[in-house]
């Protein structure tokens, strides 16, 4: 019967005449090329993405020869990108590009809002076809812009049904198998309706949401509008089912929403809803989609370590969309009385509708029971077909300017030429009937996406294997927790309400720290003879003690530095990430290596711990830093002295712990929980000392490393420093931005843990004309932004450290106010420190600072923001590069030679292109910076381990009397 149906339905598409405008756009000449070549098509791709955001022809043609002159990109024959081309042909060549790139936009968005749409939607309905309307929208990144995202949407339902109520009646498409629907379909995206949608507080979420929402989905009752909730991500997922239902019970709107089947939870996601339906005797509407996030959703899943949530095989989805359509079909509600769901289908693919037709008859039911959506500019032919066969077709139609438009006429552009493409397959290569309709339902023996995450320690090797430790596999990022997995949400909220922090009073005595100096000295040579494998034994041991401890360990961090979750969770990770990562990579420190392969001759190179190792910790990783110095000075054969900042005893205490647990001697580290002045100050001083490992200020560090440099008789070695200092990072804003990101990145940079981390964005650079733009928004984003307790997961802004921390930042506040402009300084909600007993200082925004000014030149170590303009991203980079702090950096650029140029001169440790600048991953982004921002290799690198050794080599002369072995 599907096979009937499919070929059917086929056949009526392909002699539709009304196809022209989607084979059409296969047949424009850009088009077809990307299909040919891959490299042409990914820059052409990213150009259209910035191309909007270009302001001038000079620009535009700039960018285009910049993307298509990238290597391994051929143009097509006849594009004439010339560098010697004049201004005339350059800006005919602008005018060309944008009049195609405006072309493919108005082939799927219908207008640039619903007034300029009418026309279209009319003719639609004209044709046989109904309309749901779709704002495309920026990121919603702040208050103001949600504000203004419900007053379109109510504009929306408000005008629209009086303009629609004129047309001619058409039972088709305004009745199903129950009665009457609505004439005017709208879909909204809950994201664009609150600028603080995050699973991690589901709750405080859905409440913001409902504000906004309620009074749409009042006003769509009025209206008779049915409003269609739009799925966005994954992460979104929960949130938006459980959204979904609570607006369902609370307004008796006509309601639908769309799923997903290119999720693995799928089935059970709609059967979840359909029992909601039947148990409150609610009719709704599905849109059954196949998804249109699966790359993101893909790589997302990946970086993060986590399950990937989407099929990995087209044909898998395929099949699920079958599954899935089947059920809601088989449980469709047959009278008007009962509550259930009510399918609409929205795919391309004939195979697809035709299974779908093909259950409706089988259920019994008439054809109208279900209703068929396709995109707008997209398979016409099929709508054609649709009509013919007297089915109820509706559009999903856009509308919305430009740039808001880019990623979603970039996601249509890569799904029209993808080689999966069943519309392409179906018109334009004419593939077989046979191979259009193949059954999707095929057993694979194994599942991609599922292997992908498997194998990723071999496939990313990003540590060597060193078949002794651990598990005998390459090193891999520790998964931070997903906050969007209720479980784990729930598990870790627990974990923070019983948490309490050790007490450790900051009371060992100098005589003490000498006395645990002289101990652990005594151990030294023991310990340097213990096999490297038995050390990298203990670091194993005890990252397995800290997973099954994570969520107590966040807990105590967010109880004793005021970390809020994700920041707390993602410390603990780095500290599991360390001893995984260092034990790996001792291995190839400790085996002798031979060098050459000379007879008669044995050259063998390895290396051998220093002595005793102080480590000396800030309180801003309170676990990780601590950890990562602590276990590769351990790893390394040094025994080693914990002296943890004053403000965090208590994480370090426990880490402490856990590494004896682990099977660490006691005379290999000693926990010396002192003041800095006093007894870190004697530590370093101390002549049985071999090596400090110290981050922290530059104050500290410099008095370290000048300390160091004095070498007493008694003192047989000079002592090496390894000194991590402080930044004054900057994030240039360049004009091809994409502000949606720029924007969130930057705030996230620079106020993430109140701005106290030292790869903490403090200046943020902005080139040419985005400056007012980006501040505004900017400005309306750090609003957004909820300054409270950090035991509660929707807090953003925690405390800063302490009396000393605050005060300094507000004298810097101070400051910078005098020499720029204050923007924005959030106000602390009353009674909030005394709740918390911590002090607070509201994130902050300063403009109009000149590279001159304090404020763009000295650490401040708190959520203050200095935003300074530069003319071109030349002057950008020259203002960037002008302090003596070199940690981190970061460009928001969509010029490839802007980028280009970044890598080459902007002169940092750590830089990151198009991203936050915080949150580097051991192995991954291995962390650590030059100048004033420290002396020593990156953390979380291959060279870290070298600094805890001295290398020996050792050659023996092999031949006796002439004769040696290995002669051949
Ligand atoms: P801090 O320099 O005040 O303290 C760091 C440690 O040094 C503490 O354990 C403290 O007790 C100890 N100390 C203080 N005076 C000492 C002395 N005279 N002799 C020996 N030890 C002494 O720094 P902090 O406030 O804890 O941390 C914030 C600073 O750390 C910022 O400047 C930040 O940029 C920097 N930091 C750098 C990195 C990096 O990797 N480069 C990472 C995190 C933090």
């Amino acid at each position: 019967m599907i096979q009937k149906k499919g070929a059917d339905f086929l056949e009526r598409s392909r002699a539709s005449k009304s196809g022209l405008l989607s084979a059409a756009f296969w047949s424009d000449k850009l088009m077809d090329w990307s299909m040919k070549d891959e490299a042409f098509k990914v820059q052409l791709f990213r150009f259209v993405d910035a191309f909007p955001t270009l302001k001038t022809s000079e620009s535009i043609y700039d960018h285009l020869q910049d993307y298509l002159s990238q290597p391994g990109v051929t143009p097509p024959p006849g594009f004439n990108l010339g560098m010697g081309l004049g201004g005339l042909a350059k800006g005919i060549m602008a005018k060309t590009m944008s009049g195609q790139i405006t072309g493919m936009a108005e082939k799927f968005i219908a207008g640039t809002d619903a007034a300029s749409a009418l026309p279209q939607l009319k003719k639609l309905w004209k044709d046989g076809i109904c309309f749901s309307v779709d704002l495309l929208g920026e990121a919603c990144v702040s208050e103001h812009e949600a504000d203004l995202y419900a007053k379109k949407y109510l504009d929306l339902i408000e005008n629209l049904p009086r303009t629609v109520a004129e047309w001619a009646a058409n039972a088709r498409l305004e009745s199903d198998h129950l009665g009457a629907i609505p004439r005017t379909n709208v879909s909204i995206k809950i994201s664009s309706l609150s600028s603080r949608v995050d699973p991690i507080d589901t709750e405080g979420s859905i409440r913001g949401l409902m504000e906004r929402i309620v009074p749409i989905l009042e006003s769509a009752k009025r209206n008779g509008v049915l409003i269609n909730f739009d799925m966005e991500q994954f992460a979104l997922k929960d949130l938006t089912l459980e959204l979904f239902m609570r607006c369902c019970e609370r307004v008796n709107f006509e309601a639908g929403l769309a799923m997903q089947a290119y999720l693995r939870s799928a089935e059970q996601d709609a059967q979840r809803i359909i029992d909601w339906a039947k148990r409150t005797g609610r009719q709704v509407t599905v849109r059954l989609v196949k998804g249109a996030y699966w790359d993101y959703e893909t790589i997302n899943a990946e970086q993060q370590g986590w399950p990937v949530p989407v099929w990995s095989r087209k044909l898998d989805t395929d099949a699920c969309f079958e599954r899935v359509a089947k059920r809601f079909i088989d449980q469709t509600p047959r009278t008007k009385t009962e509550g259930g769901v009510k399918l609409a289908l929205g795919s391309h693919n004939a195979r697809s509708i035709a299974a779908a037709l093909a259950a409706v008859e089988k259920a019994g039911l008439t054809p109208n029971a279900i209703e068929l959506q396709m995109l707008h500019g997209m398979g016409d032919q099929m709508k054609a077909a649709s009509v013919d066969l007297g089915l109820r077709i509706r559009e999903y139609v856009p509308v919305g300017e430009m740039i808001p438009g880019m990623a979603y006429l970039v996601r249509r552009l890569l799904e029209n030429t993808s080689n999966e493409s069943w519309l392409k397959a179906g018109f334009m290569d004419n593939a077989s009937t046979e191979r259009l309709l193949a059954s999707p339902h095929r057993e694979f023996a194994i599942d991609p996406g599922v292997e992908r995450i498997a194998k990723g320690p071999e496939r990313h090797a990003l540590s060597p294997v060193a078949p002794a430790v651990g598990d005998g596999r390459a090193f891999f990022t520790e998964p931070m927790r997903n906050f969007a997995v209720s479980e784990q949400r729930e598990r870790f909220a627990q974990a923070v309400a019983r948490a309490s922090v050790p007490t450790v009073a900051n009371d060992a005595t100098v005589d003490q720290a000498k006395a645990a100096v002289a101990r652990l000295d005594r151990f030294f040579a023991t310990w340097r003879d213990t096999p490297y494998a038995t050390r990298a034994g203990v670091l194993v041991k005890a990252a397995q003690l800290m997973r099954q401890r994570r969520d107590e360990l966040s807990a105590v961090i967010i109880r004793e530095s005021g970390k809020t979750w994700r920041e707390a969770d993602a410390d603990v990770c780095e500290a599991i990430d360390f001893c995984e990562y260092y034990a790996r990579t001792a291995a190839e420190l400790f085996e002798p290596q031979r060098l050459g392969r000379f007879v008669g001759e044995l050259n063998q190179v390895w290396y051998q711990p220093r002595g005793v190792a102080v480590v000396i910790s800030p309180w801003n990783f309170p676990l990780a830093i601590c950890c990562g110095m602590t276990v590769a000075a351990l790893v390394c054969g040094n025994p080693t002295i914990v002296k943890p900042a004053e403000q965090t005893p208590g994480i370090a205490k426990i880490l402490c712990d856990i590494l004896f647990e682990a099977g660490c001697p006691r005379d290999a580290l000693a926990f010396v929980p002192g003041v800095g002045e006093t007894v870190g100050a004697a530590l370093v001083r101390d002549a049985k000392v071999a090596l400090i490992a110290f981050t922290g200020s530059k104050s500290v560090g410099l008095d370290i490393v000048q300390a160091c440099g004095v070498t007493p008789p008694e003192q047989p070695w000079v002592k090496k420093v390894i000194c991590e200092m402080g930044g004054k990072n900057a994030i240039i804003v360049d004009e091809s931005a994409d502000l949606d990101e720029a924007v969130l990145g930057v705030r996230q940079s620079a106020f993430g843990f109140c701005g106290q981390k030292c790869s903490a964005c403090s200046r943020v650079i902005v080139v040419g004309g985005n400056h007012d733009l980006f501040l505004e928004r900017l400005v309306g984003a750090t609003k957004a932004l909820v300054v409270g307790d950090p035991t509660l997961p929707g807090t953003d802004i925690g405390p800063v450290i302490d009396d000393a921390a605050a005060r300094k930042i507000r004298e810097y506040i101070a400051i910078g106010s005098k020499e720029g402009r204050l923007e924005v300084q959030l106000e602390i909600p009353a009674g909030l420190e005394a709740k918390v007993g911590k002090p607070y200082v509201g994130p902050t925004i300063i403009s109009g600072i000149r590279p001159e000014h304090r404020l763009a030149n000295e650490e401040i170590f708190g959520p203050v923001l200095g935003v300074l303009r530069a003319q071109s991203f030349e002057e950008a980079l020259a203002i960037a590069n002008a302090t003596a702090y070199k940690l981190t950096g970061g460009v928001f650029s969509r010029k490839p030679s802007h980028l280009d140029a970044a890598r080459r001169d902007f002169r940092v440790g750590n830089l990151y292109l198009n991203r936050g600048i915080t949150g580097a991953l051991v192995g991954r982004q291995p962390f650590g910076g030059f100048g004033m921002s420290g002396v020593g290799s990156k953390a979380g690198g291959r060279d870290y381990l070298l600094q805890f050794v001295e290398p020996r080599a050792v050659t023996e002369n092999t031949m006796r009397r002439g004769f040696a072995p290995g002669l051949e």
